[in-house]
């Protein structure tokens, strides 16, 4: 099996999307995609993680903003895993700004703020490593073959 099948990264559905009902679109955007869930929780997020998570915006003076933000409603983690899954999935969700992020994309379809902007996904494959580590437990990501694999990448890709 190509190793490259395993790459795996990190979403979190925010608060604003989980008040707003989005919870089933964003799945359905992933899933559609071919993108295969191996770990799902709901979890309302600690200071701790916040701060971990958020380190590379702790100096920034939106940070406290966002952290009141991300706690104020339990967020959904997801991991996803395939082929090139981290860059698919920034491409998936679209840029910082959700006003001006490609339609098609998940902000650019669902959001119109910087801080409310529905979804996090992680950023490159190193950051992406750290975060599904920071968020599941070794017991909570699951192994498994999805049949639809045959269809939905070329034998090349999948062997
Ligand atoms: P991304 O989530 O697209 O990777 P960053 O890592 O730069 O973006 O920022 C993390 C999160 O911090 C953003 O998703 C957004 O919720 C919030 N954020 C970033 N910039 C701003 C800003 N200028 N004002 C308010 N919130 C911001």
């Amino acid at each position: 099996m190509n190793e490259g099948l395993n790459e795996k990264t990190l979403v979190l559905v925010k608060p604003d999307a989980i008040q707003r009902g989005l919870l089933g679109q964003i799945i359905s955007r992933f899933e559609i995609k071919g993108l295969k869930m191996i770990g799902l929780k709901m979890m309302t997020l600690d200071e701790a993680t916040l701060r971990e998570h958020y380190a590379h915006i702790a100096d920034k003076p939106f940070f406290p903003g966002v952290a009141r933000f991300m706690r104020s409603t339990p967020v959904i983690a997801m991991c996803w895993e395939g082929l090139d899954v981290v860059e698919t999935v920034r491409r998936i969700t679209g840029i910082t700004k959700a006003r001006e992020a490609e339609a098609g994309s998940i902000r650019g379809d669902f959001a119109m703020s910087v801080s409310c902007n529905v979804v996090h996904a992680s950023d490159s494959v190193e950051n992406a490593e750290r975060e599904v580590k920071r968020f599941f437990k070794q017991d909570e990501l699951h192994s498994y073959d999805k049949s639809e694999y045959v269809h939905v990448y070329g034998e090349d890709e999948r062997t």
